[in-house]
């Protein structure tokens, strides 16, 4: 399967903004874009000094690549979600960030299971987590209400979960789904909200750009 092998801090630079993408190291003075604040590449520096007024289009753009490089998904697989999006009632931005935020990963991620989406993802790729008691492997899996995802029999021997239970004791995990430190394990409460998604990316730009 297909996906982004380069450096990740270059997307957060392309866009100008924290995506955190990397976990812990975003949150200290080691994240490249409290060093490096402009974007990647030979005349990035000089980029600084050459802004124009951005276009319609432009914004749109970015926007739509800042929501796809959070969650990690590929171009493709972002116009299947958008499609589906538009497929359901209510509001297309609104459902196409509830859509994401049900994924798998992100799901893992959110209960503090991992540092980064991006971890989360190989966590589930690895086979540590069940959903129901079934084993999964497939990060894009979607979460439904009173949906139960636990760190698998075998993986709780494992030194990273045996070390999770003790961040997860102060974890916050948001009001819709519900964490058992302990237990290594959650259960989903209920679909999310657009309040409840602490993503700083206006939606409507997106639907915008997939609506030209
Ligand atoms: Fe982005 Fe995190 Fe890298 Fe900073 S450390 S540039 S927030 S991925």
């Amino acid at each position: 399967m297909a996906r982004y092998r380069d450096s990740v801090c270059k997307l957060c630079r392309r866009e100008g903004q924290k995506l955190f993408l990397k976990g812990a190291r975003c949150y200290s003075a080691k994240c490249a874009l409290e060093r490096r604040d402009y974007p990647p590449g030979e005349h990035g520096r000089l980029a600084r000094f050459r802004r124009r007024r951005p276009t319609d289009y432009s914004l749109q753009l970015r926007e739509k690549q800042k929501l796809r490089r959070i969650y990690g998904v590929l171009e493709r697989q972002f116009r299947r979600y958008f499609r589906e999006a538009e497929r359901l009632s209510g509001l297309t931005g609104e459902n196409l960030l509830v859509l994401l935020e049900r994924r798998l990963d992100n799901v893992v991620y959110r209960m503090g299971f991992a540092d980064s989406r991006a971890q989360a993802r190989q966590l589930v790729q690895h086979g540590h987590f069940t959903l129901n008691g079934r084993r999964v492997t497939i990060p894009s899996m979607v979460v439904s209400p009173n949906d139960a995802i636990a760190v698998r029999e075998e993986s709780r021997k494992r030194y990273y979960f045996k070390e999770r239970v003790e961040i997860l004791d102060g974890q916050k995990v948001p009001g819709w789904l519900r964490l058992d430190p302990d237990g290594l394990a959650g259960r989903m409460l209920m679909v999310p909200k657009r309040e409840d998604i602490d993503i700083a990316v206006d939606e409507q730009l997106v639907v915008e750009y997939y609506s030209r």
